[in-house]
């Protein structure tokens, strides 16, 4: 077979496993540029407490430095583009805004299983060797499927695809053979003076064009950050539960967009708008349950009730009231901790009547700090009123 027709068979089968999108580059450089920002992104420490980042700073610089007989890599694409517009679901202050990728099943799965059968056909085609990728090794996919043609990097950071705006989940395949491709892009400023996605940031994330601050980030500060929310971010966050698409459903490429029709991929009906309400009554069991599948389950129950708690004080709803009291006594720190900040925008007398019946118990400093802080807070609040 000619490579010619070679690529173009892999774009076929590609498709047959329902791939939106294929395209093909070397693996032996990632453009210069890249590399520069990740190097200064992870020296001004703006990959917070994602360690990994900086462990592995070299081989995610080049997927050679990874696997060193690679030779092509091949980046497929699934669009999981959106129904409705994820924008509609912030101003409802009861419900609880779930992130457009984690309204369903794992994509890691769905897409590792197919990857890894293209490749075992590939295989079978050339003789060569091959490893696949879906967001758990040090591998630039953005990057690289911008430079394998599938799109391009927007201000945002993130791929916008002339198809498929931001909607796109990626897994790449390493080849140790060249094969070679017909690259369609031509390198382009997509954004020209358009900065809808870095004004509509609720935390400013965006120090300028193409530079993320990811400790501002609430896509990292509700599922990477493991501790408390930090004080300054909690009434940004309003009522993001996991993840934000903020920056990704501004983008005016997103108007053109086509609709995923991936059953996978569609949103749960009751990932759509949970209520904030039935999501504090999640325990561990009832949490694995709901999230059996979902990516959502990687962060554990505590971690995701703290986010729905700093959603209920954002939402100041009164009839919310019992749900926080009762997560006061929590097993875990991290919700009681949240629990006394959603308290303390929802009921200052209620606060301060529960703030000095528990205080003098209480050992844990980082809940005797919240309860003060949370206390002056309130103190500047009614000054403010
Ligand atoms: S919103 Fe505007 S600036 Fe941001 S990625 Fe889209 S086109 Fe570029």
């Amino acid at each position: 077979m000619s490579d010619y027709n070679l690529s173009k068979a892999i774009e076929l089968k590609a498709k047959e496993y329902q791939f939106d999108c294929v395209g093909l580059c070397s693996s032996k450089f990632l453009d210069k540029n890249i590399e520069g920002y990740l190097k200064k992104f992870v020296k001004e420490g703006r990959h917070g407490s994602m360690n990994w980042m900086s462990q592995s700073l070299e081989k995610r610089i080049n997927p050679i430095n990874l696997w060193g007989d690679a030779k092509t890599a091949i980046i497929l694409g699934c669009n999981y583009g959106p129904e409705i517009n994820p924008l509609e679901n912030i101003s409802k202050t009861h419900i609880g805004n779930i992130s457009v990728y984690a309204r369903n099943k794992d994509y890691h799965k769905w897409i590792k299983g197919r990857l890894k059968n293209i490749a075992g056909w590939l295989v079978s085609k050339i003789d060569c060797d091959i490893k696949v990728f879906v967001d758990t090794a040090p591998i630039m996919e953005k990057p690289l499927a911008a430079q394998a043609g599938i799109g391009y990097i927007g201000k945002h950071t993130n791929l916008i695809s002339r198809e498929y705006g931001s909607w796109l989940f990626l897994g790449v395949i390493l080849v140790n053979k060249e094969i070679i491709y017909n690259n369609k892009n031509k390198k382009s400023n997509i954004c020209g003076s358009c900065i809808k996605c870095l004004d509509i940031c609720p935390t400013n994330a965006f120090v300028a064009p193409y530079k993320l601050d990811a400790r501002k980030c609430i896509s990292y500060l509700t599922i990477e950050h493991k501790s408390h929310i930090p004080r300054q971010y909690r009434t940004l966050i309003g009522n993001r539960i996991y993840g934000c698409d903020d920056c990704l459903a501004v983008c005016p490429w997103n108007k053109y967009a086509q609709k995923s029709n991936n059953f996978s991929f569609k949103s749960r009906e009751d990932l759509i708008e949970p209520t904030l309400e039935s999501l504090s009554k999640l325990d561990n069991k009832s949490f694995r349950n709901l999230f059996s599948g979902s990516p959502i389950k990687r962060i554990g129950r505590d971690r995701f009730i703290r986010n729905v708690l700093i959603a209920i004080g954002n939402s100041k709803l009164e009839a919310l009231l019992p749900n926080v009291l009762k997560l006061l006594d929590d097993e875990s720190v991290l919700v009681q901790a949240a629990s006394i900040w959603a308290l303390s925008r929802i009921n200052r007398k209620i606060f301060k009547k529960e703030k000095n019946k528990r205080i003098q118990f209480i050992c844990n400093t980082d809940l005797i700090e919240e309860w003060y802080l949370s206390g002056s807070d309130l103190t500047s609040c009614i000054k403010n009123d």
